[in-house]
């Protein structure tokens, strides 16, 4: 097996490759209820990336490296005033994304995908208009959690550190995850019909939304149920990367 996630590759490893597409796992610092660490986001978004590359590995030739995961994610009000919670604007993000794709240009790596794990992330105005300043550069944003329906994987739909992050979780990692401190991640809709009905969006107070930071009950979790999806997940990402990565678009 190639070595190909930055956590263990070293140069050795590197330096008589040439590498098709390169992965960005993006997360966040933020609570997850009582039963999750804050960088459950990153956790996931990186696991899941993993096991997607080497399936990419197995069913072709084509070369993948996982960057390190960004942890900066962006906070709505409610949260971001909680200990080690880190809201990060749009500005640096974009920032970061710019940087990186310099680099990537650079280094003569065309593609990469973004496996974003944090709901509140959205990448794609910054790609839009890094398409116009790096025109041989391609990029794509795959929020992990949405590739495959829940329907079916798990009893409850989970908004935010609930039956599927937690399975998931579990799965991947199981000491980092303790069941039995969970609150049960009930949540107040808006007051407002027209915001619950999605006329209009707004950020949500997340201090007038949840009291643990749960949207979504963590009870039923299990890492049966989280291998179940990770499996199903990390499956469709292979075939996202397997096409960019060959530049099979159009
Ligand atoms: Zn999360």
């Amino acid at each position: 097996m190639d070595k190909f996630d930055i956590q263990s590759v070293s140069y050795n490893d590197t330096k008589d490759k040439k590498f098709d597409y390169a992965i960005l796992p993006w997360g966040a610092t933020e609570p997850h209820n009582y039963h999750l660490p804050f960088l459950t986001d990153c956790y996931l978004a990186h696991d899941i990336s993993v096991d997607a590359v080497r399936k990419v590995y197995e069913r072709s030739d084509l070369k993948g490296m996982i960057l390190p995961t960004i942890p900066l994610g962006t906070q709505n009000t409610g949260q971001r005033e909680l200990p080690f919670c880190l809201h990060t604007r749009y500005e640096t993000q974009k920032a970061i994304l710019t940087d990186i794709v310099a680099s990537l240009d650079y280094q003569g790596v065309h593609a990469l995908i973004i496996v974003n794990g944090h709901g509140a992330n959205n990448f794609r105005n910054m790609i839009r208009d890094l398409a116009v300043d790096f025109p041989n550069f391609f990029i794509v944003v795959a929020d992990w959690f949405k590739v495959v329906s829940q329907t079916g994987y798990f009893e409850e739909t989970d908004d935010h550190a609930g039956e599927m992050e937690t399975s998931v979780l579990m799965h991947y990692r199981p000491d980092l995850v303790d069941l039995s401190m969970a609150g049960d991640g009930t949540y107040k809709p808006f007051k407002a019909q027209t915001l619950r009905e999605g006329i209009g969006w707004t950020p949500r107070n997340w201090a007038k939304v949840s009291e643990d930071t749960g949207v979504g009950n963590p009870h039923k979790s299990t890492a049966e149920k989280g291998k179940k999806f990770a499996d199903a997940v990390s499956d469709k990402l292979a075939q996202l990367f397997i096409e960019v990565a060959k530049g099979d678009i159009y």
